[in-house]
């Protein structure tokens, strides 16, 4: 058995959503898990839609998740290649001029409807000879070039659907070359899958239905065929379809909203199968109990809500090295450390650094208790135990312990009523500053 070899092949016609993302991480764990390498190929024949900075967003968002790939290739550079794939099927009688416009189509289907026939495309075009053919050319018709599927029954094993089989005289010869000779989707994947040599095609379940028709190119053009998993489809909490919400869930959107790479890989690296979500800090360990057999049929439903959870139990292990190029500028590994286990998202470490190195309004509730922290502050130098002690003096001196002692102190001294610890919190404070506040000022 060869190597495993899989693909992700977006289109680069807009920027990367969470559903796209969940294909190329699934892609990507797969390879891992089996040693086997990751294609990123850029589905870019649709010279119209495809841009340049589309395809560097895509490469950019598969950094960012942390995504690397072995291979690279581009179907904008491999045109020759179709072409020669339809010649040969043209040779072998697989490959048909079909004439017909649009709206032609469209009324037999319409015909076919209210006969309560399938709308499976007629095959006419096989009846035309060569005179037929000669005068609608001289008409100025260009035809499609459609793909003669073999009308038996086509089956495979699905990594997730399990045993499909499919009549294949219920489906439509498909289009692989357009009127203009530029080649369609299912010609140009088939090509590059098989010439490529991917042996497992991982993709959403909207392509199920392209299977059993790639199967019979893939062997009309003497590729072996690879194995299918097709995975469900992502909904929202509500039910609805994540493209719909493309604006709010593009991969580029949650990262300028603080969610971590990892949070996003936890979840969806586990979403839609029986294992459970869990926050992980590497991919590495994503990799090792990855099994795509686990994933379900059924839609798997994205809460942000949960993603957000999961964001946050990550930022509360997340290592100072992680994250140093994104602190505001001086902040070291003792304020990450203090402030990690508060925060929602990196960004929010910002106000923090405000609260021990900035102006902040301090607050007096009980002018008791900061008239004794006042008298009882401690010389420098101070560190992680020296909150301690002072606040047991202070509690002594006023009186006072418990919510009474603690958060006149906290307000005093960070002008918020919670946050993080106050014991790391107060070396990085310092005393000068510590001492101002207490004045209220
Ligand atoms: N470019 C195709 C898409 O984004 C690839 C489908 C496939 O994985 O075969 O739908």
């Amino acid at each position: 058995m060869s190597a495993v070899a899989v693909r992700f092949a977006p289109s680069p016609t807009g920027r990367l959503h969470v559903g796209n993302a969940r294909g190329a991480l699934l892609n990507w764990l797969f390879a891992r898990k089996a040693g086997g390498s990751f294609l990123l190929r850029l589905d870019d024949t649709d010279t119209g839609r495809s841009t340049e900075e589309f395809a560097r967003g895509i490469e950019d968002d598969l950094r960012w998740l942390g995504l690397d790939w072995d291979r690279f290739a581009k179907q904008s550079d491999r045109f020759a290649l179709y072409a020669e794939a339809a010649e040969k099927l043209r040779k072998s009688g697989r490959l048909y001029p079909a004439y017909e416009t649009p709206e032609e189509l469209e009324l037999r289907r319409k015909i076919q409807l209210s006969q309560r026939r399938p709308p499976v495309y007629d095959r006419a075009a096989l009846k035309l000879t060569d005179a037929d053919r000669a005068k609608l050319e001289a008409e100025g018709r260009r035809p499609v070039w459609r793909f003669k599927l073999e009308h038996n029954r086509t089956a495979w094993d699905d990594l997730i659907h399990g045993h499909v089989e499919i009549d294949m005289a219920s489906l439509s010869d498909p289009v692989l070359l357009r009127s203009d000779g530029y080649p369609l989707y299912t010609l140009s994947s088939v090509v590059d899958d098989g010439d490529l040599g991917i042996t497992h095609v991982i993709r959403g379940e909207d392509h199920v239905t392209n299977t059993a028709a790639q199967i019979q190119l893939f062997e009309a053009l003497g590729y072996a065929v690879p194995t299918f998993g097709h995975f469900s489809l992502l909904l929202d909490a509500e039910g609805g379809g994540l493209s719909k919400r493309l604006g709010s869930l593009s991969l580029a959107d949650l990262r300028a909203q603080g969610i971590e790479p990892m949070a996003l890989n936890s979840l969806l690296a586990r979403l839609g199968s029986a294992d459970p979500v869990e926050p992980k800090q590497s991919l590495q360990e994503l990799v090792a109990g990855f099994d795509l057999t686990r994933f379900s049929r059924a839609p798997a439903r994205l809460d942000p809500h949960e993603l957000e959870t999961l964001n946050a139990r990550i930022l509360h292990e997340l290592p100072f090295a992680t994250v140093r190029d994104r602190l505001p500028a001086g902040a070291g590994e003792d304020f990450w450390l203090a402030v990690r286990g508060n925060l929602a998202t990196v960004g929010d470490a910002a106000d923090w650094w405000t609260v021990v190195q900035g102006d902040i309004t301090p607050v007096i509730e009980d002018e008791k208790v900061v008239q004794a922290a006042i008298e009882t502050l401690p010389p420098e130098p101070w560190d992680a135990t020296t909150w301690k002690g002072w606040s047991q003096a202070v509690a002594a001196k006023a009186g006072v312990k418990g919510r009474a002692l603690f958060h006149p102190l906290r307000l005093a001294l960070t002008g918020r009523d919670k946050g993080p610890e106050m014991a790391p919190l107060l070396p990085l404070i310092g005393r000068e500053r510590a001492l101002k506040r207490l004045r209220g000022v």
